[in-house]
């Protein structure tokens, strides 16, 4: 586990976030896919991926890139935390075009923050 966060943290050093490039939004974020779902949220930069979904409560938010040619519901794709698309070029490629993602793109004017996401029942006293 503390080796995942060191990657994690590798990763974050040599990746840039994705930052918004629309000066509207009040701060910077990354895009970040829920696996099991494959929704798509905004998060802070400095998440520790993989995150908690906070309505599952499963660590299935991971770092997600971009493909222009996908269609509009799927062009956002989980990506490995591990590793660079220098050296694991099919990890960073889509499954479909077979080209390597980008980490900036169109995303849905509406996307959410995951922070802002509240979890689905609270369990008091489970803590
Ligand atoms: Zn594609």
């Amino acid at each position: 586990m503390l080796k995942n966060l060191l990657l994690i943290v590798a990763l974050l050093a040599v990746s840039l976030p994705t930052y918004g490039v629309d000066e509207k939004q009040e701060k910077p974020y990354i895009v970040v896919i829920d696996t099991k779902t494959q929704y798509i949220f905004k998060a802070d930069p400095k998440i520790k991926l993989p995150a908690v979904h906070p309505r599952t409560g499963k660590e299935t938010i991971t770092k997600a890139m971009y493909c222009e040619k996908c269609a509009i519901c799927a062009k956002w794709k989980a990506v490995p935390l591990t590793g660079t698309p220098m050296d694991n070029p099919e990890g960073f490629s889509c499954p479909i075009h077979k080209e390597l993602l980008t980490a900036e793109g169109k995303i849905p004017n509406d996307l959410k923050f995951i922070e802002e996401i509240k979890p689905k029942r609270s369990s008091p006293g489970a803590n």
